[in-house]
């Protein structure tokens, strides 16, 4: 297929299904199949299920009761069988009525059901031929396809492509006999033209040698593209951090508290890292409140003890704010200068932060990702930490990454990335399998696991009263307002609402509101006022979702809980449970439940441990929107499966290694064939 030797419109509906190359439609693989391999007595027809039956045409009439429709009596071997159509042209009519001659049969393909007026067939596929014409030789495949697309059409240009194009096999033979691998090209065409007889509930569940063939050829793939991108980033060059420096000594002799066993191991793997000659890139990961942000801060110090620049980014700007603040607070003693960068500044402090960061004035830049696109030049960047970073979409990320490696002098800077929402290990084999992970497995001591309550929306009224309890007692509270998917109006629609209610109900409270469409200067004063316990309720849009850390709020409500996502809700309910008090998540919810709603709250209220929720999250939704493939359009996995086809990952990891060392040439090719437009994607 040459793109410009197909109509527009084709070629437009083709990319509609990711097909843009001629050998996409190799890989552009059956839903299912149908089995016109073989005739079904029509006495023999089982129910429920389709078949393929022959029968010669008696009459074909329109009749217009009960409604419109095509009738074409038949006669097959076993009696008489109707063939109904309810949507028809009329050169249907007269094809019928002309397919009486004595040569000619129908080959009807659907369910015979038993009507009342005897068998019948209701809009079967159907194909007029000559009696004894030999039957399909394979199963027929079901493509999935798009609007304005036939099956036939498709199903043509895929047969055309696989007769024409090469289907060399990109693996040495000694790989595939070590894993057990059937040739490419059979592959390919089992999985398009099953021979009769193929074993059709293999094919159906994916688990036939072919499939297998297919699933370890996209798995390999992406490892194999990860591997060449580690290669890439060990051969380029970093300063080097040694992290002994007097600040970092200082700050370390007089830290606010003792680190857990896991913040002191995830630490020395990131200053062994900042010491070596080339670029980190190491994901930090551990459940809400495991501590994160101090070991951000001590990367950060390395790299300024070596007279170079840090940057960190967070998603919102009430979280970069919320860092510049402990920033200041922990370094700010040691004569550490911070720059904070945000959309939202006014222009005379944008100009100073920017100045501040390109003269290197600033040794620790703070912001959302503003940091990144205002053409910001750091005079010397050795350090970029990005902070949750699974809120950034996956174009972000990829340019967070570009961006973030610049190069100055001929070296790169160091990358740290962190996260609450812990990635499973299926993911962290395949899609972070080029990032080095840590783990804060263990959270800071005193720490209660939060009490999940679910609550029906009617018993408002008792919730007030644990609310009233609980800031009477000295606590602090949030009230999370329900999302509102379509429209960001209507969701500050109720947050004002909300916020109007609670101040009526409990006039005896300070109540306070935070919501995304306020100016960036109010939302830092109501987040400093709730901090400082001049509010104690906080009626607040999903806006202090991620990082907010206010250790004195030990009561969170969820309002229509059954609206938020499973990582959303976990990240909330982590809002609480970071001081000394026992802490309460209350989810309200309101039937009626969805069966995705009900699944949800049942996850959320039975566990509190993250990886437990990530896992039961990626099972719910599937790794593409955990990874955040809507925002990237384009499918991520399209054959594996991360949940089942584990032991096919363990292979093609291993695969990767081996062929990487011994086969580069092959490794190439293997690429090219699978990731050419999507290589960039995996590894964001
Ligand atoms: P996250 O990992 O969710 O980003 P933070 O870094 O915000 O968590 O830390 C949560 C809270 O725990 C903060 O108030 C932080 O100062 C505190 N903290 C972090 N480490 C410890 C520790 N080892 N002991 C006690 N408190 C800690
Ligand atoms: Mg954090």
């Amino acid at each position: 297929m040459n793109a410009d030797a197909l109509p527009k419109a084709l070629a437009a509906r083709l990319a509609k299904l990711g097909i843009h190359a001629p050998f996409d439609l190799v890989l552009h693989l059956p839903l299912r199949y149908e089995d016109e391999t073989r005739l079904t007595p029509l006495n023999a027809a089982p129910a429920g299920a389709p078949v393929l039956v022959e029968v010669r045409v008696a009459r074909a009439e329109v009749v217009y009761r009960p409604r419109r429709q095509l009738v074409v009596h038949t006669q097959g071997d076993a009696g008489p069988l109707a063939l109904r159509f309810f949507n028809f042209y009329p050169s249907q009519l007269k094809q019928f009525q002309r397919a009486t001659a004595s040569d000619l049969v129908v080959r009807a393909y659907g369910e015979v059901r038993n009507g009342w007026a005897g068998a019948e067939m209701a809009h079967p596929r159907y194909r007029i031929v000559h009696a004894g014409e030999p039957l399909s030789q394979s199963l027929t495949p079901v493509y999935p396809t798009t609007a304005g697309l036939a099956q036939a059409t498709l199903r043509k240009l895929i047969l055309n492509a696989l007769e024409k194009l090469p289907l060399d096999d990109t693996l040495p033979q000694s790989v595939r006999e070590r894993y057990a691998l059937g040739p490419f090209d059979a592959a390919v065409r089992t999985l398009h033209l099953p021979p009769p007889g193929a074993n059709i509930a293999g094919l159906a569940e994916r688990t036939h040698p072919a499939w297998r063939r297919v699933k370890f050829d996209e798995l390999l793939a992406q490892q194999l593209s990860m591997h060449l991108e580690h290669r890439a980033r060990r051969a380029r060059r970093a300063p080097s951090f040694p992290g002994d420096g007097a600040l970092t000594r200082r700050f370390l002799a007089a830290l606010p508290f003792r680190l857990t066993h896991a913040q002191e191991r995830c630490l020395a793997e990131i200053r062994r890292d900042l010491g070596e000659r080339h670029p980190m890139q190491r994901l930090l990961q551990g459940d809400v409140g495991s501590g994160k942000t101090i070991l951000a801060a001590i990367g950060c110090l390395a790299a300024v003890d070596a007279n170079w620049q840090a940057a960190v980014m967070a998603p919102t700007e009430l979280l970069a704010e919320q860092h510049q603040r402990k920033f200041s607070e922990w370094l700010a003693p040691l004569g550490v200068r911070t720059a904070w960068l945000h959309g939202a500044l006014a222009r005379r402090e944008k100009r100073a932060a920017i100045e501040a960061i390109e003269s290197g004035e600033a040794q620790i830049a703070i912001g959302t990702h503003a940091l990144f696109q205002q053409g910001v030049e750091f005079a010397q960047l050795g350090l970029a930490v990005v902070d949750e970073q699974h809120r950034f979409g996956v174009q972000q990320r990829l340019m967070l990454r570009k961006k973030g490696e610049a190069v100055k002098d001929g070296l790169v800077p160091h990358q740290l990335m962190m996260s609450a929402t812990p990635i499973p290990r299926t993911l962290s084999m395949t899609y972070y399998a080029d990032l080095e992970v840590s783990t804060i497995d263990e959270m800071p001591p005193g720490r209660e696991p939060v009490k999940t309550r679910l609550v029906a929306g009617a018993r408002r009224g008792e919730v007030l009263s644990r609310i009233r309890e609980a800031c009477r007692s000295g606590q602090q509270a949030y009230w999370i307002c329900p999302l509102v998917e379509e429209s960001d109006k209507l969701e500050l629609q109720a947050a004002l609402e909300a916020h109007a209610e609670l101040k009526a109900e409990l006039p005896e409270l300070s109540v306070g509101l935070l919501h995304g469409r306020m100016a960036p200067p109010e939302k830092t004063e109501v987040m400093r006022d709730f901090a400082a316990g001049r509010i104690q309720l906080l009626v607040s849009t999903t806006v202090i979702e991620v990082g907010v850390d206010v250790p004195n709020a030990s009561l969170m409500v969820i309002e229509h809980a059954e609206r938020f996502g499973l990582a959303q809700l976990h990240q909330l309910r982590g809002r609480v449970g970071r001081g000394a008090a026992e802490s309460v998540c209350i989810l309200l919810y309101r039937h009626p439940l969805s069966e995705g709603a009900r699944a949800r709250l049942k996850v959320i209220f039975e566990t509190t441990d993250g990886f437990e929720v990530a896992r039961q999250d990626l099972l719910l939704r599937g790794p593409g929107e955990y990874l955040g493939e809507r925002q990237s359009g384009a499918p991520l996995l399209r054959f594996a499966d991360l949940e089942r086809d584990q032991a096919i990952i363990g292979a093609a990891r291993e695969a990767a290694a081996g062929l990487l060392e011994k086969h580069p040439g092959a490794a190439r090719a293997h690429v090219e064939r699978w990731l050419s437009a999507r290589q960039d994607l995996g590894s964001a």
